[in-house]
């Protein structure tokens, strides 16, 4: 268990990576960001910075002489550094997660294998591969980069009459996987909290709106049956167990209708802390960012109570400009994230509302 005044290094310079090293400082903790980026926002919080490239070997060396327990913000730190750091000091959660979920298909496959709904899915690498797919599958379809997509980039809608050899193309012949398009009701997501010793806690069900792939505004509680959300919750503890899990890692879900009733397909792992568990910041005892250090530090998880019913919007490129409408506004808290320029779909911060009204 790491006593107050010890390092926790974070790979990535981030708003997630500042908002963590924020819960950390209310716990008498420090941490160290390495990040590749000059203006990193979280380096304007943390005591040390290195700038540097996941590449070099003596920064990384030396940044994990200075650290702890080392963890990361986003989820495409190259595999070969996470594990040159683990050989030198603990990583959490364990560089092998990164492996399963940095890549779309291995991802899909991991959770189909735990027994767990996913929409239908087949790997695409060839031509033939793609036309196999969509005879399986059907149209319309999404095909997604297996690597390195996020906010709806690297993936195409392929609709009925479209050319599927078209929309691989615009991808760049990347491998690929293709999925069959969800009528979903709503998007939901869980933020899971484990630790090395197997507690889990789970914040509640969150549903999530999008505006041009990115997340406009989640809110909680979800619209959604309560036995769904339930389910909701097992499947992100049974994910989080079978990787076992330490920090804290999000499950995007769709909700959909399933003849009379509804039942949930899992989208996405993110193995970090995620953009719809921003709202257990402000509104909640304990929020996503000190769970995650907790998880990671070996302190036990926190019993997160909700303040009210919450809605967290983002403020993404321009829209930051409203931040000052909000600061008067009863139950409103406004977060920004200190970056530089307001460039179009770039998240700049959010406001959390709690409304005492259920
Ligand atoms: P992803 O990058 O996989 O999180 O996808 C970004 C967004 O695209 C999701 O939040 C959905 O709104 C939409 N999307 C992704 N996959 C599908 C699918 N198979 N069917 C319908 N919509 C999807």
């Amino acid at each position: 268990m790491l006593k107050p005044g010890a390092t926790i290094g974070i790979l990535g310079g981030g708003q997630l990576g500042r908002m963590l090293a924020q819960a950390a400082a209310r716990l008498g903790l420090n941490c160290h960001v390495f990040s590749s980026e000059a203006n990193a926002c979280s380096a304007q919080v943390v005591p040390r910075f290195t700038r540097a490239e996941f590449s070099d070997h003596a920064a990384l060396e030396k940044f994990a002489q200075d650290c702890d327990v080392i963890t990361y913000e986003f989820e495409n730190v190259p595999a070969e550094s996470a594990s040159f750091l683990a050989a030198r000091k603990p990583v959490l959660p364990d560089p092998a997660v990164l492996a399963t979920t940095q890549d779309r298909l291995i991802e899909k496959s991991f959770v189909a294998n735990l027994g767990i709904p996913t929409a239908p899915f087949a790997g695409v690498a060839t031509a033939a591969e793609l036309a196999a797919a969509v005879a399986k599958i059907g149209l319309p379809a999404v095909l997604k980069t297996r690597r390195l997509g996020y906010d709806g980039k690297g993936q195409m809608t392929i609709r009925p009459g479209d050319s599927p050899e078209k929309a691989w193309s615009e991808l760049r012949q990347a491998p690929c996987i293709l999925e069959g398009f969800v009528p979903f009701e709503r998007e939901l997501s869980v933020v899971v909290a484990r630790t090395r010793d197997g507690a889990v806690e789970c914040f509640e069900v969150t549903e999530n709106e999008h505006r041009n792939h990115i997340l406009h505004r989640s809110k909680v509680p979800a619209a959604a049956p309560a036995a769904v959300a339930d389910e909701a919750r097992r499947i992100a503890e049974r994910i989080a167990g079978a990787f076992e899990y330490v920090g804290v890692l999000a499950v995007e879900l769709f909700l959909v209708r399933d003849g009379i009733g509804h039942q949930v397909l899992v989208n996405e792992i993110a193995p970090r802390v995620h953009n719809s568990g921003h709202w257990t910041l402000d509104g909640a005892s304990i929020s996503q960012f000190e769970q995650h250090i907790r998880g990671i530090a070996g302190w036990p998880l926190g019993k997160p109570v909700r303040h009210g019913r919450v809605e967290m919007t983002n403020l993404i490129g321009p829209e930051v400009e409203t931040y000052p409408q909000w600061l008067s506004v009863p139950g409103a808290t406004v977060v920004l994230y200190g970056k530089g320029e307001a460039r179009p779909g770039r998240k700049m911060g959010h406001v959390t509302r709690v409304f005492r009204d259920e």
